[in-house]
């Protein structure tokens, strides 16, 4: 049994399988190593070979369970009797430094963590507390992005997610080619825009060629300074938003007016203006085709919305400048206040949204990596910190290799 377990374990010599205990009642194996004295005891810093000066008090490891049995690993390690470091206590060959669990046991934890459907679900399976999960989940991040490779970053997105209830958010540095979040960092400010930054050296940010990001001036700022040489190409899905809010003020306005005169034509109609008419029901739709007919303000705000999608899908930034140019008279012209505002915004930043005409990226990744985020934040009840939050982000969203060797 000894030979048995030496040989699951992957221990050879000098360390050998001194006993197995079997408790029955308590449903538990408990494997003893021990080290073969007389054997030279390795330095954990510098791998010398050293003279053993004792041992450490003893430890234990839990291991892969055996036939349901809950494992563990009883061993006194030897500490190494370094001339150059001092006495210290050597690595063992089946766990982390530190770790109260073996790389098995580890690798199989992290299996079970990315394949359940909660974090909870996966707490129940392996056995383990929450704050267990967290610690190991925490090693795996960690040597996953001592790992990461980020020399081929090439395009990003710099984004925010809210996180916990109300106006709290995160900032997100996302690898759109790859689909993968690089960093992210509590709040949403220029000081996090910069943090998230910090994951890059200066040698991978001279190489990255454009940023999708939101209108928010403290993010173009960040990219300017962090990445000067890449196009700012900002975000079409926030653009659309910042249309869809125009369009509902100006019906917000309208409908007031009309109502004061005793006119309900747009109660009850503010989705109408807001979804995209393809995903309408059919009495939808016969509803919406009469309303646009009634010379209404915000149907001409609607239509404004919808001639700018068209924006999006020129093949050349001259014919799209040329396009911007009507598009943008005509608004002025119209007299419709909240759309005005949000035209001579876009008129302001038209060279970043030119940009998307070359690059074609949108934070639009981001949006499919959000859900998962997003369940991670439904779990996250009862979170100490964000650190805890990153964490997780990282370990489902980062594409790390996270196993340990
Ligand atoms: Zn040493």
């Amino acid at each position: 049994m000894q030979k048995h377990y030496a040989l699951l374990l992957g221990v050879g010599s000098p360390w050998e399988v001194k006993a197995v205990s079997m408790q029955l009642e308590a449903k538990r194996v408990e494997i003893e190593l021990g080290w073969q004295w007389g054997s030279a005891a390795c330095c954990p810093e510098c791998q010398r070979a050293c003279s053993i000066h004792d041992t450490a008090a003893e430890r234990t490891w839990r291991h892969l369970d055996t036939m349901q049995f809950e494992t563990r690993i009883r061993a006194q390690v030897p500490r190494a009797d370094c001339p150059e470091h001092g006495v210290r206590t050597m690595r063992v060959p089946w766990a982390a430094p530190g770790g109260r669990f073996t790389l098995l046991f580890e690798a199989f934890a992290i299996e079970v963590l990315l394949a359940s459907a909660t974090i909870s679900q996966a707490c129940g399976l392996l056995g383990i507390g929450w704050g267990t999960a967290q610690a190991i989940m925490e090693r795996a991040v960690e040597r996953g992005l001592d790992r990461r490779e980020l020399d081929a970053v090439r395009r990003l997105g710099m984004d925010e997610k809210s996180f916990r209830r109300g106006q709290s958010y995160i900032t997100l540095l996302t690898d759109l080619d790859e689909g993968r979040v690089l960093d992210a960092e509590a709040e949403r400010t220029q000081e996090a825009a910069t943090g998230v930054w910090l994951t890059l050296t200066p040698e991978q940010k001279e190489q990255v060629e454009a940023v999708a990001v939101d209108l928010w001036e403290p993010f173009v700022q960040t990219i300017r300074q962090e990445a000067p040489q890449a196009d700012i190409v900002h975000d079409r899905y926030h653009v659309s938003a910042y249309l869809n809010e125009a369009v509902d003020q100006v019906r917000r306005q309208e409908h007031k007016e009309l109502l004061a005169a005793g006119d309900e034509t747009l109660t009850g109609t503010r989705q109408l203006w807001l979804y995209n008419p393809q995903n309408f029901r059919p009495e939808q739709a016969t509803e919406f085709e009469r309303l646009k007919d009634l010379n209404l303000k915000v149907a001409r705000a609607w239509a404004a919305k919808e001639l700018f999608s068209k924006f999006w899908e020129y093949g050349s930034a001259a014919a799209a400048r040329r396009f911007f140019k009507d598009w943008y008279g005509w608004v002025s012209r119209s007299q419709l206040k909240p759309l005005v505002a949000v035209a001579q915004m876009l008129k302001r930043r038209l060279a970043n949204l030119l940009t998307y005409l070359k690059h074609h990226i949108t934070n639009a990744v981001t949006e499919g990596l959000n859900s998962k985020i997003q369940s991670l934040k439904s779990a996250a009840r009862g979170f100490r910190s964000f650190e805890n939050y990153r964490i997780r982000i990282l370990f489902f969203c980062g594409k790390l290799a996270l196993y340990p060797q």
